[in-house]
């Protein structure tokens, strides 16, 4: 079975394809970020333009590196959802061709659907588990009982993990997007300052990463005001040690209430250093499977789109030509 994956939710161009659900055959991504890199973050309407540019050659990459034909596959998969509606537009209308001219199948897949199941290219998932998804837009605990069924049990009441690593990466000076960034100079600083966790209340596993972005410019503010230099390597080692508290505390609560037997990371913040470590020393002594795909598979991909898309093809998912892009897309439980 050959799944070619589609995806375009935000910056990234990507298509794939993947063999029975789990076999990497190809993966392209082209990415956008040099282009929004000086907008201090992704332009929607450039975003749209470069897909359009970039679709067509990413798939004669895709076929090329391949060394298959359209014929030759068995569905098309494309992110319906959720993202930016111009940008998931272009990969919807580019699948639709391909499915509708080879007369291939088509499956819309849900773009966290897509992070979580990155795990997929990587081991076998066993059930129950959970998911830790953080990524630029979304961070969530999702509980899954069974393959494609979707349980959200905590999710962010406000910015998403990514976007706060953005937000203070922007506040201290450096380039878009910023997560590296101060996964970089987090190891070279220490927590030394003190910052807020938000746990909101006993048994919650939501998140709120606003009042920590607000704490860290505040700091800033009031040292200026002093005349207190502060190191913007400490600032981004408190910063980052945090979040992480908040993650992987909240994290473990989750794997003990729900008794699940794989952790899955997904999005682009599981690329994160200083997380991947803390959540390897917490569930190392542990009966908890941990798994952690590697950076590529972190941050959008296509790859990811097509393993969920395999799946969902599997259950006898079908969407026809009138798929229409739905930047609210849920993640339902099934
Ligand atoms: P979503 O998937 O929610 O629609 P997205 O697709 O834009 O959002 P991803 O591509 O999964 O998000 O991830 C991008 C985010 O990951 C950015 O916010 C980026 O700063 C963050 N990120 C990437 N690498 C790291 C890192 N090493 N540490 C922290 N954050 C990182
Ligand atoms: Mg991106
Ligand atoms: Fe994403």
């Amino acid at each position: 079975q050959y799944i070619l994956g589609i995806e375009t939710s935000c910056d990234e161009t990507a298509a794939a394809i993947i063999k029975n659900g789990r076999e990497i055959v190809a993966n392209v991504v082209s990415s956008q970020i040099d282009s929004h890199k000086r907008f201090g973050g992704v332009v929607p309407e450039i975003a749209s333009r470069h897909h359009v540019e970039q679709l067509t050659i990413v798939f004669e990459e895709t076929m090329n590196k391949a060394n298959l034909q359209f014929q030759d596959l068995d569905a098309v998969a494309v992110t319906e959802g959720p993202g930016l509606v111009g940008a998931l537009l272009t990969g919807i209308n580019a699948a639709k061709a391909l499915a509708f001219s080879h007369g291939l199948p088509l499956v819309g897949v849900h773009h966290i659907a897509g992070h979580i199941y990155a795990n997929r290219l990587v081991t076998e998932m066993k059930f129950p588990l959970l998911a830790l998804v953080v990524s630029g837009g979304h961070t969530e605990l999702v509980y899954m009982k069974e393959h494609a069924s979707f349980e959200v049990i905590g999710e962010t009441l406000d910015d998403a993990a990514g976007e706060a690593y953005d937000k203070v990466a922007r506040t201290l000076g450096l380039p878009y997007p910023g997560g590296p960034h101060i996964d970089k100079l987090a190891h070279e600083g220490q927590p030394s300052i003190d910052l807020p966790r938000a746990w909101l209340g006993e048994g919650s596993f939501d998140f709120s990463f606003s009042g920590l972005k607000s704490a860290v410019i505040n700091t800033l503010h009031n040292a200026k005001q002093k005349g207190i230099e502060l190191e913007p390597k400490d600032i981004a080692a408190s910063f980052q040690q945090s979040v992480i508290d908040v993650l992987v505390g909240k994290t473990a609560q989750a794997v003990d209430k729900y008794e699940v037997k794989q952790l899955l990371v997904a999005g682009g913040v599981a690329a994160n250093k200083g997380l991947r470590t803390a959540l390897n020393n917490k569930f190392a002594n542990s009966d908890l499977e941990l798994v952690i795909p590697p950076l590529s598979l972190c941050t959008d991909n296509a790859a990811m789109i097509a393993a969920a898309g395999s799946v969902l093809f599997e259950k006898g998912k079908r969407s026809d030509l009138s798929l229409n892009a739905n930047p609210g897309l849920e993640l339902l439980p099934s």
